[in-house]
């Protein structure tokens, strides 16, 4: 599987991966996706939002046991991406069914592998749009009018890429099939390098947003203008950009000014407006608030939210009996959005597997995770499932 996929987005020059939403290298990747379900006899749908599902059993029947266990991730990047944030669980997930067939398993409840449609919102904007849209909490017609850097919509982009944008939205049919839902995922910081665990268990995810910034200014003539007859926004970008870290650092957040768009652009004029994008997350939502409010007062401007997460905790005794299974894996806390805690945030019992990844990188082609410790996740997975799921002969 990781050969099918090494090439799939991988941009030479920088080694990273460029597989944003509805573009022709994820419509590669939804067809990577259909072939290895195909390959294994699992029945693929695609539900309203363009998540995709494989089928292990038949979706619609309960079996003895009940609604599905769900187990994916997601095959989008964000712009220069690593090979595993996203990917791993995927790719885990069908090695995981391809363990428990081996191994003789039937499961009792339907087995599904999911990848969720545009995850890293980095094409739009808004993150876990697939898993948003299924669960009703991103409005489809705020969905379908978000643009791109080019000022496609999101509708046209999903209908160039195949998928029909008129039925987005909550979809209760889809969301009546899990009945639960575990991702496994590269860790996206150093936990485990220190632990004699290849595998984690997550605790939760801190609640989180974006929002964005628009500083007007006067564009004019960057050597005729004197400095203090200029409106220039790029002073109070500084500003806000150094608040942010102040802010941060004072009350145990992380805050990132990471997109910026200036215009015109030019090197020699006073830029007449800069839009740049803040990211804060932290354990607690006022500490998040407190540093946005930071932000906006450093940069006299009106922070815009763009997404917001509440602070997720995964299901308790879900999450201890994963922990168990795997012989009292580390449980740790984590900083990164998933769809796993947007399903969880909708009352889906929810769990996370974390892979060590030895660099701590993430979001970046110096993402990694050993062999070893990759298939050491696909035995807890397959672990995970075999529990969940039970066996018809046992
Ligand atoms: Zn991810």
């Amino acid at each position: 599987m990781w050969d099918d996929l090494r090439p799939v987005g991988r941009h030479e020059a920088t080694g990273g991966y460029r597989r944003s939403a509805w573009t022709g290298t994820d419509r590669t990747l939804r067809e990577w996706f259909a072939g290895e379900a195909a390959a294994r006899g699992m029945d693929l749908t695609v539900d309203r939002n363009g998540n995709q599902w494989a089928w292990w059993g038949d979706p619609d029947r309960s079996e003895r046991g009940g609604r599905a266990v769900v187990t994916g991730s997601h095959l989008d990047s964000v712009p220069d991406g690593g090979a595993f944030d996203g990917p791993l669980g995927v790719v885990s997930a069908f090695a995981a069914v391809d363990r428990l067939r081996a191994d003789g398993h039937e499961p009792a409840r339907p087995v599904a592998v999911v990848s969720f449609a545009d995850e890293e919102g980095a094409r739009f904007g808004v993150p876990c749009v697939g898993s948003r849209l299924l669960t009703g909490v991103l409005d489809p017609d705020r969905a379908r009018g978000l643009r791109d850097a080019d000022g496609a919509t999101m509708a046209d982009a999903m209908r160039s890429a195949g998928h029909d944008p008129a039925h987005l939205g909550r979809d209760d049919d889809t969301l009546a099939r899990i009945g639960s839902y575990v991702e496994l995922h590269v860790e996206q910081g150093r936990a485990l390098v220190d632990q004699p665990a290849a595998v984690g268990v997550g605790h939760g995810i801190w609640p989180h947003g974006r929002w964005r910034l628009d500083l007007r200014g006067e564009a004019n003539h960057a050597g005729t203008t004197r400095l203090a007859d200029r409106d220039d926004p790029t002073l109070r970008l500084a500003s806000a950009v150094l608040a942010a870290r102040t802010a941060a650092e004072q009350v145990g957040a992380v805050a990132t000014v990471g997109k910026v768009e200036v215009a015109p652009n030019s090197t020699n004029a006073v830029p007449s407006l800069v839009r740049a994008w803040l990211d804060v997350r932290a354990a607690d939502e006022a500490s998040v608030r407190a540093v946005v409010a930071a932000v906006g007062a450093a940069a006299a401007a009106d922070p815009a939210e763009e997404s917001w997460s509440p602070e997720v905790v995964f299901d308790e005794s879900l999450r201890d009996a994963v922990a168990a299974l795997l012989g009292g894996a580390p449980v740790l806390p984590t900083a990164a959005g998933h769809d796993a805690g947007i399903l969880a945030a909708a009352g889906v019992p929810t769990a996370m597997l974390f892979v060590r990844n030895p660099t701590g990188v993430s979001h970046s082609p110096a993402e990694h995770a050993e062999r070893e410790d990759c298939l050491a996740g696909v035995d807890a997975l397959a672990a995970v499932l075999a529990d969940l799921t039970g066996d018809r002969q046992r």
